[in-house]
């Protein structure tokens, strides 16, 4: 999606966010800064403890403080900075006009509530509408989201829904106010193939009828494959790399996003084993000198061990956080917002 002379709807700011633990402080998100356009699809991928979804967490300003803790930066809505709401102000947004699904709905949904009053809260909470209209409008969101005999399941229990209708009624939930945005955290880690493919259709739907942003939280490549017109790889609380999907996928920048997209399993794949990037995250707490990548980078020189590469711009829309691409780069990212500590 072209960027050009449009505003953003959603600007991240040199985010920083500290996490205190008994092991000591973890920088789960280090001067994070992305832009989110209207009707965008956008991926956010790492691996587990990538600070992708804190990243997510801090939008809808849902950090537990303590332990965490939004150290810098801005986050603007509209070009108003969210993290200058007070809570009652928040309530308006969360849900309303920034919502989320989870992968595991069974954490989201309330066991002794039915689907249909769970979607109507919200309904009643942010439109103003009464029970009778609000359920009516929750069947019909059901509907929506593809729940067969909705009019009979709006007054289920979530444990009388399998794991993929779970999901679809809190997709249901999560669109009943007709958010701008809606995070997708992991919405489908734990689905079954089919179902997964289903919900993801069913996300693009929504992106497409109703023009929603969509930030798709995902370790799965082939999921970002399927949605998102844009990424961002991130490591370490860090951007790695960002660039249009298509882009990434013929031709990875960072040996961090090659490595994440040649784990994917292909069709026509004829390897015996899928690729992995060997070694894990380094531990969060421990100050690793130079890029976090270096102990599992095939390309490491002696730079990487000693000095973090800053971001570079290498083509319009295109920046990637490497030595590799030090010298060819074009501009740098301001470096008050992405030095490191
Ligand atoms: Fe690998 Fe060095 Fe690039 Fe880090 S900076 S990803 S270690 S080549």
């Amino acid at each position: 999606m072209d960027s050009a002379n449009r505003e953003p709807l959603l600007q991240v700011k040199d985010l920083s966010i500290d996490f205190h633990t008994a092991e000591g402080v973890v920088h789960a998100v280090n001067h994070l800064s992305f832009d989110l356009y209207p009707g965008e699809t956008l991926g956010i991928v790492g691996e587990s403890g990538s600070g992708k979804s804190v990243s997510s967490l801090a939008v809808m300003r849902l950090i537990p403080d303590p332990p965490g803790k939004i150290v810098s930066g801005q986050i603007l809505f509209h070009g108003k900075d969210l993290l200058k709401y007070s809570e009652k102000e928040m309530l308006k947004i969360r849900g309303n006009l920034i919502s989320m699904i989870f992968q595991e709905p069974m954490t989201s949904l309330n066991p002794i509530l039915t689907c249909g009053s769970q979607i109507a809260e919200s309904l009643m909470l942010h439109k103003g509408m009464k029970k009778k209209e609000a359920m009516k409008a929750a069947e019909q969101l059901m509907r929506d989201v593809g729940i067969a005999n909705a009019e009979k399941r709006v007054n289920e229990y979530p444990h009388q829904m399998s794991g993929g209708m779970k999901q679809r009624v809190m997709i249901a939930m999560a669109l009943a106010c007709e958010p701008e945005i809606l995070f997708c955290d992991e919405p489908t880690t734990a689905l079954d193939v089919t179902i997964q493919a289903q919900i993801l259709d069913l996300i693009k739907k929504l992106n497409k009828e109703r023009n929603t942003s969509i930030i798709m939280i995902t370790h799965d490549f082939g999921v970002v494959s399927e949605i998102c017109e844009r990424v961002l790889v991130m490591y370490t609380g860090r951007i790695f790399e960002e660039a249009p999907s298509q882009k990434i996928f013929k031709m990875p920048k960072h040996p961090y996003t090659a490595g994440l997209i040649d784990s994917i399993p292909q069709i026509s794949d004829v390897r015996e084993a899928l690729s992995t990037i060997e070694g894990t995250v380094p531990n969060p707490t421990e100050k690793l000198e130079g890029c976090s990548f270096w102990p599992r980078c095939s390309r490491a020189m002696d730079i990487c061990k000693k000095e973090d590469p800053s971001v570079k711009i290498i083509e319009e829309g295109r920046r990637v956080r490497c030595w590799l691409y030090e010298g060819s780069a074009e501009d740098t990212i301001n470096p008050d917002e992405e030095s490191v500590e």
